[in-house]
């Protein structure tokens, strides 16, 4: 594409070809199994797959990144690159990923479906209301809500105590103004007035299930095991206390079918789920991971954030749960990413830095030595962006040749499936060295503060963790529940190794300030809340929203 070209004019540029028969002859699926919605994009529905975890499997290949600017480093749109490549090489593979967010749409960010010449089409659908998921977890979040403040109203049996409620409600967009309401106002016939607030859709525990349910029963299992608030007491009220999780599995059916859709190079894309990366574990869903493997030789799929809290949340929650294992790992790495990390300034990051680059490769040394700590010796592809000077990008090979790895640098950006078929290559000689035998860093067995000591020490390089006395209790009260046998899903900047954003490079002996605690009794995991981390995000003084529009044809605008 000419430079500047918006991602959206380079998606539509190329005919999406009908999903069905695509489906069909690329993945030998059957029509049964396939639900169209529109044209391009299909539901595979689970129930005509058969048993997914006895069958035999391709092989699965995580990508990750190193610690990223706030605009990210490409781990989507490597993913995505990464497959067209694989199938240029004559694989049979597939690539997984989250569902966008409307929020961020809107926002800042812009859409997630990849970039350049490595996207996945329809993007416009993917990236707004695609097939109704999100609005479906919406729903079943709020049918909940709407279930707790009519038990309170109607006498309140379970003895909730209204004011340690925790369950708040949802929508997918920015809404600052959301973040703390007060809810039941008005008088007698209008409910029970109690303080709660909204978080954004994909920060919801239900997100979060839906993406590690196996099936329809363990579904509607861990909608049951969800803990809503507290009795006067201070036990745990259940959604299977409140009879609720029948009906959420209902609102929920269609929503864990996962997507099928197609690279701008027409090879099958699963998109399906999209947990945050902060509170939540950050990956696409288990049923889709599965259904792919099913499906193909290869399965490449991305975590979000850097390795730090991508690729752990990846293997210590989805892999421990699910029992799926990464046979690969890619790390993307950016110039500019480096050079963010060696000091230079975010304005700067375009304008050429030897300097600053070399000082950075400290954060990609941390970073591979960490995926070296599960057993996972990383391929680093350098994601190219046209700003990288010959010189950076020579100097980065050279400094990742003195780190005992080979740097491949990748186009796909730039030139799709073609710019990324040498780091395919690398992905299948990698692969043919063997299966890695993956360490999980910590025991289920282990306290839940050894637990949160084990990944601040060996991964962030943290020198000491501190408890606020808040979290102390919460650890106690967790454990004398039955929960201390929980994976921890840590919640700290993206930024950093550590909680602190400004600590760049590769930061060691900081201390990890752990704030509180939150228990995903549905999801199956504890959340250390280590630093402010938003669940209702707000929209910058210039939203995306402002350029949007629909033009005279119908075709959208301004959606980046
Ligand atoms: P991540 O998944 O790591 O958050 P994305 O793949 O979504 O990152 O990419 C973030 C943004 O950067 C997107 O707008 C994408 O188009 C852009 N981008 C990614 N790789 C390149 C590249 N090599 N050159 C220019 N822009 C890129
Ligand atoms: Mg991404």
């Amino acid at each position: 594409p000419a430079p500047g070209t918006p991602d959206i004019e380079i998606a539509r540029s190329v005919q999406p070809q009908p999903i069905l028969p695509l489906a069909q002859q690329r993945l030998g699926l059957s029509a049964d199994s396939l639900v169209p919605f529109g044209h391009y994009k299909a539901k595979l529905d689970l129930t005509h797959m058969g048993n997914l975890s006895a069958q035999p499997y391709g092989k699965l290949v995580l990508v990750t990144a190193i610690t990223p600017t706030p605009a990210g480093e490409g781990k989507t749109t490597t993913s995505v690159g990464l497959n067209d490549g694989l199938n240029q090489l004559g694989v049979r593979s597939s690539v997984c990923l989250r569902e966008p967010s409307l929020g961020p749409c809107f926002g800042m960010k812009g859409g997630a479906a990849g970039g350049g010449r490595a996207q996945v089409i329809p993007m416009e659908d993917i990236n707004l209301h695609f097939n109704g998921d999100f609005h479906a977890i919406t729903a079943a979040h709020n049918l909940l809500a709407s279930l707790i403040d009519n038990h309170l109203h109607w006498g309140n049996e379970a003895d909730i105590d209204p004011r340690r409620v925790t369950w708040r409600r949802v929508l997918d967009l920015n809404d600052r103004s959301l973040r703390n309401t007060l809810t039941g106002l008005g008088g007698a016939a209008h409910g029970i007035p109690r303080e709660t607030g909204f978080d954004i859709t994909v920060a919801s525990e239900l997100m979060a299930i839906l993406c590690l349910a196996e099936n329809q029963s363990d579904l509607h299992r861990r909608l049951g095991d969800i803990i809503i608030g507290q009795r006067r007491d201070h036990s745990p009220v259940r959604v299977r206390d409140l009879g609720a999780e029948g009906a959420m599995t209902v609102l929920l059916k269609d929503a864990l079918n996962p997507n099928l859709v197609q690279s701008l190079e027409h090879n099958p894309v699963f998109i399906h789920g999209g947990p945050f990366g902060n509170i939540a574990h950050g990956c696409n869903s288990v049923t889709a991971t599965r259904a792919a493997l099913c499906l193909n030789d290869v399965v490449v799929t991305e975590a979000g954030f850097g390795a730090d809290l991508g690729a752990e949340k990846f293997i210590d929650i989805k892999c421990r749960q699910s029992g799926l294992r990464p046979d690969a790992a890619v790390l993307v790495c950016t110039v500019r990413a480096l050079k963010l990390q060696g000091g230079a300034r975010k304005k700067d990051l375009a304008n050429p830095d030897v300097a600053a680059l070399r000082a950075g490769a400290v954060n990609l040394e941390r970073h591979i030595d960490n995926l070296r700590q599960f057993g996972l010796n990383p391929v680093v592809c350098v994601n190219r962006f046209p700003t990288d000077s010959d010189e950076e990008l020579s100097t980065l090979t050279a400094l990742c040749r003195d780190l005992g790895t080979d740097a491949v640098l990748a186009s796909h950006w730039a030139d799709g499936g073609p710019g990324a078929t040498e780091l395919a290559q690398a992905v299948m000689d990698r692969l043919e060295q063997g299966t890695p035998d993956i360490q999980l860093l910590y025991e289920n067995s282990q306290p839940l503060a050894e637990k949160i000591h084990t990944i601040a020490t060996r991964l962030y390089r943290a020198g000491s963790v501190s408890f606020t006395r808040e979290a102390q209790k919460q650890i106690e009260e967790y454990e004398a529940l039955g929960f201390g046998h929980l994976p921890v899903c840590i919640a700290k900047t993206q930024y950093s190794f550590s909680a602190d954003p400004t600590l760049l490079g590769a930061p060691e002996g900081h201390d990890l300030p752990v704030k509180r605690l939150t228990l995903s009794a549905g999801a199956g995991f504890v959340v250390a809340v280590c630093g402010d981390i938003m669940t209702m995000p707000g929209l910058p003084k210039r939203p995306a929203a402002l350029d949007m529009t629909l033009d005279e044809h119908g075709l959208i605008v301004g959606l980046s």
